[in-house]
This record gives structure tokens, sequence and C-alpha cells, in this order.
């Protein structure tokens, strides 16, 4: 049976849940538990896969092709674990499931309602996902208050009292505000969201408080005493020089021990010695190397999360700080590549969807071919080299993806109407295709050319498994002529083409694939540390 941990917020949000149930689930798997994650959204939206990211930064997208919240990415990334489809559920999910078997006569003439059969199937959800697994962290998007939470919060305070649960406990992460003014700490936020909880039925066991300043013993007592758990659970979260830093700070206040008491976990001695070794190389690098960052989700940089923490993880295996020289593509436009590129040892054109940029991240790409800097196209940054190796080397005008020019004499990217998923079934897509639920997600094997520099940084691996999310693939009617003229494909799965390279160039790899949705701190993505190598050789 399976034990659970519920990590709500209080307050206000942005708070860090996120990390703070990604370090607890860390900190018990260093101790060899078999430990599995969930977040719940409370939003009505199916998946986050159509909404925006600049309202809600990334789309995280599992090995199984499921378009998630970005915690979900925050979870593989301290777990090194990958989770999938059921780690992530959304109350759009809930009722989808609950109106569907309604329809098909599933609940026998009952009114259906919030309690039981919403909850029910949350609860259904929560134990679903905690299977196999000897804990499950259940981080509950949203703040406690909130219209949406309430039939989660009531599912978990349900399950406290579940035959089939072996033992709950309950964190709660709120703010600690200071007030200048009055040079004070203040509890009463905490108090009143506590409070909160209980109403709804949940004392939490726990209170993780996020801070800027120390909480001194007096206050840590007083929070206690308030929020009626042992000073001994109130941990202090005080803002961090890496999120890496958390589940290290978190054991120094020995958080486990209230959590191994309660749920009867025995003496936990979690091995965090190469994980700190990382950390130090993150905070205190050696080396350094400036890598110029072509995007145009500039405003919110949540939206390459994935990303740029794949760059830091990198960054700390190299034990080099990877200072990152944001450039906005329409920015390109105006002022040309050299001006805003020229202080960077290799430039990375990352993945995006729509027109905005794109002329931009395309003078971007001829600038590192060009004057051989390091480059790496990921999904459409891989796309527009072939534009770009199609206008500017092959002469072809007018050469485009047909996203950007649907009447373009030049399809190097192409939509096919007719390909296989990953479980083999056919699936067709078209420009009119609905977007939710209409591109090439999750993982699919690469096959490598031997001698490729996409060969090299796998150490040889001829296979090699990578995520995708995207709608648009190489049109491989050009594949001939763009090889003859020095730009090869190295990577092909089922004969679409996945990665291609540039010969004579030091490094230019365009990966269709996202890479970085396998990068994890203990283990860097293959792709991403031999460019940012590249990046380091090149100063
Ligand atoms: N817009 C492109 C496509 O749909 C690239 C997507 C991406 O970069 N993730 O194929």
């Amino acid at each position: 049976m399976t034990k659970y941990i519920f990590v709500t917020g209080g307050v206000l949000s942005s708070l860090g849940k996120g990390i703070t149930a990604a370090s607890v689930g860390t900190l018990l798997k260093h101790s060899g538990m078999n430990v599995g994650m969930l977040k719940i959204d409370p939003y009505i939206n199916v998946d986050p896969g159509t909404m925006s990211p600049l309202e809600h930064g990334e789309v995280f997208v599992t090995e199984d092709g499921a378009e998630t919240d970005l915690d979900i990415g925050n979870y593989e990334r301290f777990l090194d674990a990958s989770f999938l489809k059921s780690a992530n559920f959304t109350t759009g999910q809930v009722y989808s499931s609950v109106i569907e078997r309604e329809r098909a006569g599933g609940y026998l003439g009952q009114t259906i309602q919030v309690i039981p059969h919403i909850v029910g199937e949350i609860v259904h959800r929560i134990k679903l996902a905690g299977e196999g697994h000897d804990i499950l962290v259940v981080e509950l998007g949203g703040t406690v208050g909130d219209i949406e939470g309430l039939p989660f919060m009531e599912a978990i305070r349900q399950m406290k009292h579940d035959d089939e649960v072996e033992g709950t406990f309950f964190i709660h992460v709120t703010l600690i505000p200071y007030i200048k003014a009055a040079g004070e700490l203040k509890s009463k936020p905490t108090q009143h969201s506590v409070q909160e909880l209980r109403r709804i039925g949940i004392t939490p066991q726990m209170i993780i408080a996020r801070s800027e300043n120390a909480l001194p013993k007096t206050f840590k007592k007083k929070l206690a005493m308030s929020c009626d758990v042992s000073t001994d659970s109130v941990i202090e979260a005080l803002d961090a020089a890496t999120i890496y830093a958390i589940p290290v700070t978190f054991l120094s206040q020995n958080i486990l021990k209230p959590i191994a008491k309660e749920l009867e976990l025995g003496e936990l001695n979690p091995d965090m010695e190469e994980w700190d070794t990382l950390v130090k190389k993150i905070v205190q690098p050696k080396n350094k190397t400036v890598v110029g960052f072509v995007g145009k989700y500039l405003e919110l940089k949540e939206a390459y999360k994935s990303l740029t923490e794949s760059l830091i993880h990198c960054g700390a295996h190299l034990d080099t700080r990877v200072e990152i020289n944001w450039v906005d593509a329409e920015e390109i436009e105006e002022r040309g590549a050299e001006a805003l590129l020229n202080d960077c040892d290799s430039v990375l054109v990352a993945g995006g969807f729509g027109s905005r940029g794109v002329e931009g991240k395309i003078q971007a790409i001829e600038y590192a071919r060009v004057n051989q800097v390091p480059y790496l196209g990921i999904c459409l940054g891989m796309q527009l080299t072939l534009v770009e190796y199609a206008r500017n080397v092959l002469g072809l005008e007018g050469a485009n993806s047909i996203e950007f020019d649907e009447n373009t004499p030049h399809p190097m990217v192409y939509l096919i109407d007719n390909f296989l998923d990953q479980s083999g079934d056919s699936q067709l897509r078209t420009h009119q295709s609905p977007m939710g639920g209409t591109m090439r997600l999750g993982e699919y094997p690469c096959e490598t050319k031997d001698g490729s520099l996409i060969q090299k940084a796998y150490n040889g691996a001829k296979i090699i498994h990578e995520r995708h999310r995207h709608r648009y693939e190489a049109n491989p009617a050009y594949r001939k002529q763009l090889e003859n003229a020095g730009m090869v494909v190295t990577g092909e799965s089922n004969g679409l083409i996945e990665t291609v390279e540039i010969k004579g160039h030091p490094w230019f790899l365009g990966v269709q694939f996202h890479p970085e949705f396998t990068s994890r701190l203990q283990t860097p993505n293959a792709s991403i540390l031999a460019f940012v190598q590249a990046s380091l050789n090149a100063e």
C-alpha cells in the first residue's frame, strides 16, 4: 500500500510549492524509497497544451506524450526519473471522464454530484498515480481558499480515513512577509490560511515558511503553536542561490524526521553527496560561457523552463556558469544578428509556434553558420536551419515552412497528413486540424549516423530516445539537394528527419526533438551537454 504526502499552498501563489514537493520527493528517493509524484491542476482546461506559454509557462511533455504542467518537469529534473501521463491531471479531465461515464449510462440513473462523484473520481486518480510506489507526493495547484480547489481538498481530506491508504502527511507552504517599517516578520497570513485548511477538515502537519529573512527561534515557536504543529515541523525556506540547493537546506533542518515519524518510515539517511557537489558547481563554477538564446517569449522566461534548467545541469557537470544572453528574435530583424550575437560564444534557437520573430531566427542561424559559431537549433530552431540553408546556400528563393507561408514554392518543412504515432496507429494531420492534440508528442527513437556529432554526443549510441512536440516535419523531398550542398541528415526516425548537421562547421546541430525534456541535474541531456562543451571550447 502507498503512503501519501499532500502539499498545499497558502497566502499566495508562486511560493515554490512545486520545488518544495520535488525537494521532499528527492530526499525520500535518496533515502532508498520508491517515490511517485503527482501534480493536480484545478483549472478547467483538459491539459495545458493549448494555453499560451506567456500565461502558463512551458508545456512539459512526458515520455508517453502527455502535455502537462511544467511542475512535472521539475519532478523529473529533481528525482531523475520519468513520470507518465498519470502524474498530472486537471479539473477538466476529471469532469470529462465523469460526464463521459454519465452519458454512457455508467451511473445507473443516479444524480451526478460534486460529492461523491467528482470527489470520488479525484480520489481514484490519486490512488492510480500512487500504485506501485512506497510514497506518492501530491502537489495541489492553486492556493487554499480558491473555489476550484475545494473538491480536491475534500478528496485529500477523505483519503485520511481510506482503508486503501497506508498513511497521509499534510505539508502547507506559506509566506512569512517582512514588514520593513515595523522591522517585523508576520505570521498572521499563515495562521489564517491554516485556519482555512482546518475549516475544510485538514490539519497540516508541517509548515514550510517561505521568507526573505531567517526566522528567529521564538518566531518559529510562535508559528508552531498558532498552527498546531511541533517546532521541528516548521521548516524555513529562504530564497536560495539555486533551486537545487533546496533539498539540502531542507535536510539540514531535519525535514525528514517528522515525516518519517508520522508515516512510520524508520530512520532515513539520504545520500546527497553527489547532489551537493553539483550544487556547489552551480553556485561557484570555475569556467564561464555565454550562450545567445534566441527566442520570442522573452517576457516570461518560464516559457523556456526546461531548456534554461538543462543549461544549468550541463553547466554543473562542466563546472561552468552558462550565462544566457537573451536575444529577442524580433530585435534581430531590426538590428541584425551580428549586433546582438557578437558577444556570445554560441547560438541557441529554441522551439516555438507562430510567425512572429521567425525571420530574426533565420538571421541568427545564418550568422552562426557563416561565422562558424557553435549552434544548436531545437524543433522550430531545426526546421528553420533547413529554410536558411535552402534560401542562402541552395538559392531556393521563397523557401519556407508551410507553417509560415502556405504557398511557398519550396516547402522545406511541411505537414505529413499521415503518420504513425507512438502506439503505431495511423494519425491524420492537416492544416485545418484542431490545435489541441494534433501534434507528434512524446518519445520516439532516433537512429544516428556513424561519425556524426549527435552520435558522438550520445557516447556512440546508434539509437537514442527523445521527446517531441510539433506539428510540422522536415520535407524529405529536399534531402538530396541539402546533403549534396553539405547539410547532412544525421538522425532519422521511421523515415522522418530528426537531426541535421553541416559538414565542415565546428559544431552545428539541428534537432527536431526537444532534448531539454530529458535533462536532469544528475544526468544532463547529451545533445545539450555537447553543445555547452562546444560553446566552452569556442571561447
Ligand atoms: N511550430 C513548429 C511545429 O509545429 C515547431 C514546434 C516547436 O518548436 N515545438 O512543427
